[in-house]
């Protein structure tokens, strides 16, 4: 298996975002679990039509049809030559088992928090006024990932594979932060 990276934080940490950037500067492929889940509603697709409800929600898509997704991305051959930057998931346990049998050996080479706390990433998701950014689902979304993601730190950290970047500040500043932990791989 080639190499595996992943990116961890909470909505509105920047992490999308990072993750193109490091894509780019590693040349691995950036797989975003939730553009993948946008790109199949926009096609009206059966996952599509499966997966609107459950995003709108807000609620996360069940673990067998993500783990089929990822599973089955990963094989491509882009991906085997380049390696793969993965953004959004794991985002259970159950999950994250599922990428280290997949991944083979221990799991991911390293998985990378962003970390910035729930009070700023409130903000800063009610400052970008998206629709579906009212105060109640961003706490609820907040929540899931506290309950659902927050434990996938201590499954990475058992391993030896968590790194723990503070996503304070402007993206450049961040960006080099990032960059300094892969550089030390
Ligand atoms: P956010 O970080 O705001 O949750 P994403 O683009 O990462 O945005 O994901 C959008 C939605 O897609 C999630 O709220 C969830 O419903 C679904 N989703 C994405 N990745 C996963 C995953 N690994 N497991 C379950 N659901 C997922």
């Amino acid at each position: 298996m080639p190499q595996v990276l992943v990116i961890l934080g909470r909505q509105g940490s920047g992490k999308g975002t990072q993750a193109a950037l490091l894509a780019e500067r590693y040349g691995v492929i950036h797989v975003s679990t939730g553009d993948m889940l946008r790109a199949a509603v926009e096609a009206g697709t059966e996952l599509g039509l499966r997966a609107k409800a459950v995003m709108d929600a807000g609620d996360l898509v069940g673990d067998d049809i993500m783990i089929g997704i990822v599973d089955e991305r990963l094989a491509d051959d882009d991906i085997q030559a380049s390696g793969v930057l993965l953004d959004g998931f794991p985002r259970t346990t159950a999950q994250a088992d599922a990428l280290a049998e997949i991944a083979g050996g221990s799991g991911p080479d390293l998985a990378i928090n962003l970390d910035v706390p729930i009070a700023e990433v409130t903000e800063r998701m009610l400052a970008r006024g998206r629709a579906d950014d009212t105060a109640e689902t961003i706490a609820r979304r907040l929540e899931l990932y506290e309950a659902e993601t927050a434990p996938l730190l201590a499954w990475f950290e058992d391993r030896g594979s968590l790194a723990v970047v503070d996503g304070l500040g402007s993206e450049d500043e961040v960006f080099a932060r990032l960059a300094e932990v892969i550089d030390g791989l």
